[in-house]
C-alpha cells in the first residue's frame, strides 16, 4: 500500500507521464478497500473520529478535517481525543467540538457506544490512545485507519496507510480524492489539513521529498487558505513562560555528548512548574539539538505523570523509530519517535548514554549531498 516513488518522467512521451500519473494514483490505496469503504459512506453513519494522545497538529487536523468533509455528506461525526492538545491549534475550525476523554470519559463513551464506524488518525496500535485504548477495543462497529507510521497493528478493519506520505492530513486529502470528493473541500478542510503538512513536515524541512505533497498543498492554498497566517496562528503564540523555559532548557538542562554525536535536554517536574508548562509548551524544543553540525541523535526528557516522557529526533540513517521500539517501550518514524521510561530521570539518562554506547559505531558518521 506504499506510496511508490515517484518514476522518472523525463523525456517520456506524453502519453506515458499520464499513464504513469494514473498509475501512481491508483497504487496510493489498495481499491478494493477504498470500494468498500465508499460503501459504507454512502448511507448516513454515526461516526466517531480519535487522535492519538498527546495530540499534535496532525493528528487534530486529519480528524478535524474528515470531520467538516464527513458531515457534508450527510453523516453524524464527533471527535474524540485522549487528553488535551495545545491552545495554539484552537482556532481550527471545529477544535471548540472536541470530546476530550480525560476531562469527559462518560461523553466519549456515549460516542463510542453510539458509533458504526471509527475512524483513527496519525496512529496505528491502539495503545496509543492511552487511558482511552479499552473503550476502542470494545468498539462495536468498524475500525478504520488512516496513518503513515510504519509497522500497523492488525487490530483494525480497514487500513488507509502509506509511510511515504509526508502526514496523515496528506493522507486524509489522498483518501477524499480517491473516493472522487474533491469538490467537496472547502477553506475549513483546507486549513486543518495544511496544518497537518506544515506541522508533520517542520515546516517543510523533512518528510517532505515527495512532489506530490506540494501539488496537494498547491490545491489547498487555491482554496483560499493564507499559509503565512496558519503559520503565525501555530508557530508565532508562545507565552513568555514557554519562550523562556526554551533559553533554560537550552542554557540549563542540555548535555552535548561529542562522542555519541548525541545532544539531550531534560526537563523535571520541578523545571516545568517553574515556567508555568501548558500543554504544548516543549514541542518542537527537541529539534534545537539537532540543529548542532555533528549532533545525529537528539533527545527530550520530560518528567510528566510520574514518568519519563522521551522524544527523539535522528538525521541521516540513524533510526530513532528502533531505538524507541527496543529500549523505551515506543516507537514513530526513523527520524522522529517518542517513548516513555519508569525509571527516573537519572536513571534512564544513564540507560540511554549505556544503550547509545553500543550504538557508537551506528551513530558515527557525516550527512553529506
Ligand atoms: P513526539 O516526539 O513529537 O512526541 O513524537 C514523534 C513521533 O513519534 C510521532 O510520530 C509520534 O506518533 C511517535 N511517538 C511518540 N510517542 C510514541 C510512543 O509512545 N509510542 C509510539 N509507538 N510512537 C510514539
Ligand atoms: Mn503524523
Amino acid at each position: 500500500m506504499n506510496y511508490p516513488n515517484k518514476p522518472s518522467r523525463m523525456n517520456l512521451p506524453s502519453h506515458v507521464n499520464i499513464y504513469l500519473c494514473a498509475l501512481i494514483k491508483l497504487c496510493m490505496f489498495d481499491s478494493r478497500e477504498i470500494e468498500t469503504v465508499g460503501r459504507l459512506l454512502a448511507v448516513p453513519q454515526n461516526i466517531v473520529l480519535v487522535s492519538h494522545k498527546n495530540p499534535d497538529g496532525d493528528t487534530i487536523g486529519a480528524a478535524l478535517a474528515m470531520m467538516h468533509y464527513l458531515r457534508k455528506k450527510g453523516h453524524s461525526v464527533t471527535a474524540l481525543v485522549p487528553n488535551e492538545f495545545p491552545g495554539y491549534y484552537n482556532w481550527i475550525p471545529g477544535a471548540g467540538e472536541v470530546v476530550v476523554f480525560d476531562r469527559n470519559a462518560h461523553a466519549v463513551r456515549a460516542a463510542l457506544a453510539e458509533g458504526q464506524l471509527l475512524f483513527c488518525f496519525d496512529f496505528n496500535s491502539l495503545d496509543r490512545t492511552g487511558n482511552m485504548a479499552p473503550d476502542l477495543e470494545k468498539f462495536a462497529g468498524r475500525k478504520i485507519v488512516i496513518d503513515h507510521h510504519l509497522e500497523p497493528g492488525d487490530e483494525f478493519d480497514h487500513y488507509f496507510c502509506s509511510t511515504a506520505s509526508s502526514s496523515t492530513g496528506e493522507l486524509v486529502y489522498e483518501f477524499i480524492d480517491a473516493l472522487g470528493d474533491k469538490a467537496l473541500l472547502g477553506m475549513e478542510e483546507a486549513l486543518a489539513l495544511y496544518t497537518c503538512i506544515m506541522t508533520d513536515t517542520g515546516s517543510f524541512s523533512y518528510n517532505c521529498n515527495h512532489g506530490r505533497t506540494y501539488h496537494i498543498v498547491a490545491e489547498l492554498i487555491d482554496l483560499g487558505i493564507d499559509v503565512a497566517n496558519v503559520h503565525k496562528l501555530v508557530y508565532d503564540t508562545y507565552t513568555e513562560d514557554r519562550l523562556r523555559l526554551l533559553g533554560f532548557a537550552l542554557s540549563n538542562r542540555m548535555m552535548v555528548w561529542n562522542d555519541l554525536h548525541t545532544a539531550v535536554i531534560y526537563l523535571t517536574k520541578e523545571d516545568l512548574k517553574r515556567f508555568n508548562y501548558r500543554v504544548g509548551d516543549t514541542e518542537g524544543l527537541v529539534n534545537y539539538g539537532l540543529s548542532m553540525e555533528e549532533i545525529n541523535l537528539a533527545a527530550l526528557l520530560t518528567e510528566k505523570d510520574n514518568q519519563i516522557r522521551i522524544s527523539f529526533r535522528s538525521k541521516g540513517d540513524f533510526s530513532v523509530n528502533r531505538l524507541a521500539r527496543e529500549f523505551f517501550n515506543g516507537g514513530g518514524h526513523k527520524n522522529a519517535s517518542g517513548g516513555n521510561s519508569k525509571m527516573g530521570m537519572d536513571d534512564t539518562i544513564d540507560k540511554l548514554k549505556e544503550v547509545l554506547q553500543h550504538l557508537k559505531e551506528e551513530l558515527d558518521y557525516a550527512v553529506s549531498l
